[in-house]
């Protein structure tokens, strides 16, 4: 895999040093791949994050070579809401950029339910 700035772990990446363990979180799912943990200032009865053990800044620099990486984390989401029996729907969202409210450097998908979703949101 190329290195560029995007995919380099880095010590200064909050995401990075949840998954090498420097800060704690309840891993609620884990795979090769990817982790999943509750978001610190939850918006939903449940809300979680689920981010690629690799380093990518945001949705907007994945690669055709993340692909595979983006399909698992996918995968990864819906069997975690299966698992948190989110049977009555739930929402997955990927905040992008400043005008999409990405305030953490390191792709993570929000996973939202247990309670119903408005549209549009804010
Ligand atoms: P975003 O605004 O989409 O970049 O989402 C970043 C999310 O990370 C926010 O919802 C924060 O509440 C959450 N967050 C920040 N620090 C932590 C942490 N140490 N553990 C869990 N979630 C966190
Ligand atoms: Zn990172």
């Amino acid at each position: 895999m190329k290195i560029t700035p995007s995919n380099v772990a880095s010590s200064d990446c909050l995401f990075c040093r949840i998954v090498a363990g420097d800060i704690s979180a309840n891993r609620v799912y884990e795979d090769e791949f990817c982790i999943g943990f509750p978001d610190i200032n939850p918006q939903a009865p449940t809300h979680l994050l689920i981010i690629p053990k690799q380093h990518i800044s945001s949705i907007a620099k994945a690669e055709a070579e993340h692909a595979a990486l983006l399909g698992s984390l996918m995968s990864a989401t819906t069997k975690i809401a299966r698992d948190e029996n989110l049977s009555k729907g739930y929402r997955i969202v990927v905040n992008t950029g400043d005008d999409g409210g990405q305030t953490v450097n390191h792709l993570h998908l929000h996973l939202l339910g247990g309670r119903h979703m408005n549209w549009p949101p804010g």
